[in-house]
């Protein structure tokens, strides 16, 4: 079965003139759930991971997921003022004003090796944004790997700096 048959396009979401990726088809169907968990976790080649860092929402899906089947930790990366400890933030430009990310100050221990997650690379503001937070807290980046990625819209130029993977590439 071929998990790129179960994205589907959604025009017009979250607003006019975008198409957006649907995983939802994915999500729902077990045996793609299961083989997308597996080639995600073939992208580290067996790199150790100490954590797995997830963006709000849709890296809340595979993060975990991933995090079990490494043996890791698994840390949220969220909109401003839904952690309820310290936290520190990130604001990143997008193409109308900017966004914040925050993660909880104590997420991440100086030298723990990540593994950034989230379902869609699109423009890497979001992936750019999180991996200076784990930075900012001592942590080394081992790949940024995605579900998807939106080749036309270059997110791995703005995150060349470090080791980028994606399952399917649009
Ligand atoms: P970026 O910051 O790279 O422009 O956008 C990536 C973020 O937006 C990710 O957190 C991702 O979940 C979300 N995103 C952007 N476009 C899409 C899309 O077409 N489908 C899905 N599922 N998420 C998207």
């Amino acid at each position: 079965m071929e998990l790129r048959s179960l994205i589907r396009d959604i025009h017009n979401f979250p607003k006019e003139g975008v198409v957006f990726k649907d995983i939802t088809m994915l999500l729902q169907n077990p045996d793609a759930l299961k083989k997308t968990t597996v080639a995600l976790l073939n992208l580290l080649e067996g790199k150790d991971i100490d954590k797995v860092v997830g963006m709000e929402s849709r890296g809340f899906i595979f993060g975990p997921l991933l995090a079990d089947k490494l043996n890791a930790g698994f840390v949220p990366i969220r909109k401003p003022g839904k952690l309820p400890s310290e936290t520190i933030s990130e604001t990143y430009e997008l193409e109308y004003g900017t966004d914040t990310l925050e993660i909880h100050l104590d997420a991440i221990q100086k030298g723990d090796r990540v593994l950034i997650h989230d379902d869609v690379l699109a423009t890497g503001g979001t992936a750019m944004a999180a991996c200076k937070l784990v930075e900012k807290l001592g942590g080394v980046i081992v790949q940024c790997n995605f579900l998807i990625e939106l080749n036309f819209l270059n997110g791995k130029e703005k995150i060349n700096e470090y080791s980028v993977q994606s399952l399917i590439t649009y």
